[in-house]
């Protein structure tokens, strides 16, 4: 059975700052510009203040009020008196991989999430019309986890640590993002599910943590066509308000487009619903955890598809109003013996063209990790997978493991009670 927790969902709205009229310690990195501007008219100010921090604080990224010198010196004293603060969740933590991957540990109050950034992305977001396109898998190298160097590893311009601005191909680095503190999906496979639920993120802890990491390396928006994905630890939908509030102030407050934005769900088929009413304006793109060929084998290893077959989110997924050239992705685990047999690729390719959706497939080599009793599949198996699927007319592509020694891979993000 699915947790309680997974059915509710969180009360925190952060942008109505309606009744919270003085500093009072909370953070205002979180508030969009409507909000910011009440703040400052309940304390007598101008509503262009609201502006004002808007750009200081989601454009210019500062972090200490008293670096906001477009707000005079008696007002920044003022509201540091009155605890007044920016409150943006900073990196606590950061471990490098060889392969220049970077996992981050974010502070969200007591606790920690964990955040990645990957320079050169995984190509789970390559096909998606995104203009970051790389080829299909087909005919491609083999799969990297046995240690084969990538064709496009050697791009110039980015060192293995990368410390300054995000390398020589600007448009493939991809951060991803954590909704949640932990996760009640409770996917048999995957090492977040072990914390079980801690707690919803607030819209300023997601947002927060994208950029916290574009600072880190100095990413110039309109110029550094970084893309998110929020794949992190936790399920966004069962996070919705402030998942969106997040995406609302990252796309309306920090300039970001949304088609560079991925959100990927197990399936929660009232948030796809919810997701699909969305405007074209700040709707990410949408992935699906499909992890499975047919309900029964999906049921073993995700219990939520009790609740929401396979067709039911298939349903709910056929109301999202897809941009031109926008694809539904389906990610799909390979697990060894459970989800990698040909005649699975076979099935997910029926299942995928019934749905008459653009659709692509991201296959992932499942990452292991310490009690969890599945096996990584063998290389011909992904390899027989992919080719398959791709033969069955499929887009197909693998899923590169990034940062495998950092613990940073899919499924691996888990950490986060030890910081
Ligand atoms: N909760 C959301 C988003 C976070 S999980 C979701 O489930 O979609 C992001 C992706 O990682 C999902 O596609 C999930 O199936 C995959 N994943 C989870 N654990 C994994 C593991 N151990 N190895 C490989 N992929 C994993
Ligand atoms: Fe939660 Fe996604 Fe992990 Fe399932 S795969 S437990 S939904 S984070």
């Amino acid at each position: 059975m699915l947790s309680p927790a997974v059915t509710g969902e969180s009360q925190l709205v952060p942008l109505d700052a309606a009744n919270q009229s003085s500093g009072s310690g909370s953070p205002l990195f979180g508030l969009n510009q409507q909000a910011l501007a009440a703040r400052m008219a309940a304390i007598g100010e101008p509503g262009w203040r609201g502006k004002q921090l808007a750009e200081a604080i989601y454009r210019q990224r500062l972090t200490d009020l008293n670096e906001i010198t477009t707000l005079p010196k008696p007002l920044r004293r003022r509201m540091a008196a009155e605890g007044w603060q920016v409150g943006r969740p900073a990196i606590v933590q950061v471990f490098q991989s060889v392969d220049g991957t970077e996992r981050y540990l974010v502070k969200a109050g007591e606790q920690t999430v964990e955040t990645v950034w990957m320079p050169e992305g995984d190509d789970g977001e390559a096909g998606d019309g995104s203009g970051s396109d790389g080829p299909p898998t087909l005919g491609a190298p083999g799969p990297s986890h046995l240690g084969t160097r990538d064709s496009d590893e050697s791009q110039p311009g980015t060192g293995h640590h990368s410390t300054g601005a995000v390398g020589g191909n600007r448009s493939r680095a991809t951060i991803c993002v954590s909704s949640q503190v932990g996760c009640a999906v409770n996917c048999q496979f995957c090492l977040t599910a072990k914390l079980g639920l801690q707690r919803n993120l607030t819209a300023g802890e997601i947002a927060g943590q994208v950029i916290s990491v574009f600072d880190r390396h100095a990413v110039e928006v309109g110029r550094d066509r970084v893309n998110l994905v929020f794949m992190g630890m936790g399920e966004p939908f069962l996070n919705y308000a402030n998942f969106m509030a997040a995406v609302r102030l990252l796309v309306e407050e920090v300039g970001l487009s949304p088609r560079r934005m991925t959100v990927s769900t197990s399936g929660i088929v009232p948030g796809i619903e919810r997701f699909a009413q969305e405007s074209a304006e700040v709707r990410p793109k949408l992935a699906i955890s499909l992890n499975a060929p047919n309900d029964r084998i999906r049921e073993e290893i995700m219990p939520i598809n009790r609740k929401w077959p396979i067709e039911a989110v298939m349903d709910s997924v056929r109301q999202v109003q897809l941009r031109p050239r926008e694809r539904i992705t389906f990610e799909y685990v390979l697990l060894a013996g459970v989800t990698d047999q040909p005649e699975h690729a076979v099935e997910v390719a029926r299942l995928v063209r019934r749905t008459g959706l653009p659709a692509k497939v991201n296959l992932i080599v499942w990452n292991p990790g310490p009690g969890i009793a599945y096996s990584m599949p063998l290389p011909e198996a992904v390899e027989t997978f992919r080719l398959t699927l791709a033969g069955e007319g499929i887009p197909t592509y693998l899923r590169k493991p990034r940062g495998r020694d950092i613990y940073a891979a899919c499924g691996q993000l888990k950490r986060t009670v030890e910081g």
